[in-house]
């Protein structure tokens, strides 16, 4: 049996300044996931310092940080039996030209090079206890319902 599990979204400003929340959402829907949490939040250096910090040595990271402070992003804490799992293939790998087809990264994330590592759409907790710890980073106990 799947075990019930929450995990943390954050819809990046690609997906914001494409106007794609609604249908980034609507999927999320569709695959029967609860939200039990939403908001919109401006990222700052301190907040991506610590949600990217497996990746805040790398060339790359700068970039990113800016990339992620364009606009604010919309949090989302989503329940589902086994969302993990499901979610991370929803979402499809890093890389949007090698998500797999139907995937959100391959059908909305960028295809420009230099970008398709970058802008891709969305954030998804990579395992059950990464997801705690997001959950709590984004959200304080008054803000998650249910
Ligand atoms: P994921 O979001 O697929 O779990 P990572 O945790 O490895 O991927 O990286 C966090 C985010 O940093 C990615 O979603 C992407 O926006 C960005 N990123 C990762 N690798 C690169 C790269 N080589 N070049 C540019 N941006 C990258």
């Amino acid at each position: 049996m799947l075990a019930m599990e929450r995990t943390l979204i954050l819809l990046k400003p690609d997906c914001v300044q494409k106007h794609l929340v609604g249908s980034v959402i609507a999927r999320f829907e569709e695959a029967g996931f609860a939200i039990r949490g939403c908001k919109m939040i401006q990222l700052t250096d301190a907040l991506l310092a610590e949600h990217y910090a497996h990746i805040a040595d790398k060339p790359f990271f700068p970039e990113v940080a800016d990339f992620m402070k364009e606009t604010p992003v919309i949090a989302l804490a989503l329940e589902a039996d086994g969302i993990i799992d499901t979610m991370r293939e929803m979402l499809g790998v890093t890389n949007c030209l090698e998500a797999a087809p139907g995937t959100i990264r391959a059908d909305w994330g960028s295809k420009e090079e230099g970008k398709n590592m970058m802008c891709n759409i969305a954030h998804a907790s990579d395992s059950a206890e990464t997801a705690a710890v997001e959950i709590k980073r984004f959200f304080a106990e008054d803000e998650l319902f249910l």
